[in-house]
């Protein structure tokens, strides 16, 4: 239900405060269904980006720059009288004194508070997985393993110079989800265009992809013809797909299984999950439900709250058989705007009503003019015709007009003349999350 647009009175300060932590999908949700209305509302991020994570394997394989997929939050409201973004990471929060406070020691109260944390990648305790795995999950992560990837071909065809012989290269990628099957594709396709067009002298036969996952299947939350055909798809690109596979340890050169084999491999990247609970605040007093998400009740407050929120991945959002909603960008556009309704309405001295998870389907990507995408209704739709409704649907929903025709400019121009995307080694990459 929209809510008519209230006029924000001068005296901001005695309007209510709506504190957000986070400008992910579900933050800017909020804090856009609050903006121009009779609230007062700080939307706090660590970064001062908001980050279309979707396509974060694109800029990963050099098909993207970091700053088409990332969008200043500033920017986003800066018409928005009502609401202001402040750069920094929020450490704590104290319930009961209504007060968060940033990694700087500056203390910002709140009426109302929003958790939009999002979640962050889960090693399930793998020993080694976080520190010689690669996760994606920030911009920072996408630079990092593109650096990684580019700078192992340049230094295999440095040794292959000197031994005269082209070496053995091993890149695996664990978890057979979305992010999994999308990067393994792109990471097969930029190494064919590494070697085809950018003339990099390695031996194409004797360097492996390998998509590993514990599943007996690809994209398990997909109907299985469409995990079927992500695994033809990938196999045709020189993917080699292995099911059933456990991680049990990852060092700096290899991988180990718990069937005993251990691979010798030049990066592993962590596809395989992920957690809420590590992304939320400290002293965050909630109830913890799967995946370290925050308990919530239908109107998304938390449970015994008043006045504290959760949307998005940080938020266990109940659907209507007792499940939860997926960790997907639009329950988080959804549960945003739901939110913002919710807290005008509690501002209004109204009741609030229950969030329902509209499905729109999901899909993914599987290398270049191939996708599959589950509509709701169970209808598949895959191949080229599943691609261009991917293309459609992330550039739907890619924050600002400039990122999405700059996008669209460099898909097309792939399309037609695929090797060219920016397959450059920026060294200070470390020092940008
Ligand atoms: C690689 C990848 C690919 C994906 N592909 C798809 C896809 O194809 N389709 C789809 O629907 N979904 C996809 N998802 C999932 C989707 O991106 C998430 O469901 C969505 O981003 C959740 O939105 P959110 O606002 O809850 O969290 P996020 O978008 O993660 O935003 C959380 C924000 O909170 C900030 N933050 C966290 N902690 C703090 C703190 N303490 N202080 C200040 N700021 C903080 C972070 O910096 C971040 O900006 C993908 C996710 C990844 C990682």
């Amino acid at each position: 239900m929209a809510i008519p647009s209230r006029s924000v009175p001068g005296n901001l300060a005695s309007l209510p405060h709506v504190v957000v932590i986070g400008g992910g999908f579900g933050g800017v949700a909020t804090a856009k269904g609050l903006a121009h209305q009779d609230v007062r509302v700080t939307i706090i991020d660590q970064h001062n980006f908001h980050t279309f994570l979707p396509l974060l394997y694109q800029v990963a394989t050099a098909g993207l720059e970091p700053a088409d997929v990332a969008f200043p939050i500033r920017t986003i409201f800066g018409h928005a009288a009502n609401v202001r973004f402040r750069h920094g990471r929020v450490r704590s929060v104290d319930q009961a004194r209504n007060l968060v406070t940033l990694g700087d020691g500056s203390e910002i109260d709140y009426d109302h508070l929003v958790i939009a944390t999002g979640a962050t990648a889960a090693f399930f305790g793998v020993p080694g997985a976080s520190q010689f795995a690669m996760p994606l999950y920030t911009l920072a992560d996408a630079r990092r393993l593109r650096n990684r990837l580019l700078s192992v071909l340049e230094e295999a065809e440095v040794r292959s110079e000197v031994s005269h012989d082209s070496p053995d290269l091993t890149f695996v990628v664990v978890g057979g989800g979305p992010t999994g099957v999308e990067t393994s594709g792109a990471l097969s396709e930029l190494i064919a265009i590494a070697i085809k067009r950018d003339g990099l002298r390695l031996d194409p036969a004797r360097i492996r992809v390998v998509l590993v996952d514990v599943a007996p299947r690809l994209l398990t939350a997909f109907p299985k013809r469409a995990s079927a055909y992500a695994k033809r798809r990938l196999e045709s690109t020189g993917v080699d797909v292995e099911f059933g596979r456990s991680v049990v340890s990852i060092d700096e050169h290899s991988i180990r299984f718990s069937d005993g084999e251990q691979i010798e491999c030049a990066v592993v990247i962590w596809a395989a999950g992920v957690s809420a609970g590590d992304a939320l605040p400290e002293d965050l007093e909630a109830p913890s439900g799967p995946g370290g998400r925050v308990r919530v009740g239908a109107d998304l407050r938390l449970f015994d709250s008043i006045n504290v929120w959760a949307v998005g991945d940080a938020a266990a959002v109940p659907l209507r058989d007792g499940e939860y909603c997926p960790q997907l960008a639009p329950v988080a556009i959804q549960s945003g705007r739901h939110c913002a309704e919710q807290i005008l309405h509690v501002v209004h001295h109204e009741v609030t009503t229950p969030f329902h998870y509209h499905n729109k389907g999901i899909m993914a990507t599987i290398g270049r003019n191939a996708a599959v995408a589950e509509l709701p209704h169970g209808v598949v739709v895959k191949g080229r015709l599943g691609w261009l409704a991917w293309l459609g649907l992330h550039l739907w929903y890619l924050v600002g007009f400039r990122n999405r025709l700059r996008v669209l400019i460099n898909w097309t121009w792939r399309y037609f003349d695929w090797p060219s995307g920016p397959r450059l080694i920026v060294a200070d990459a470390e020092t940008v999350d």
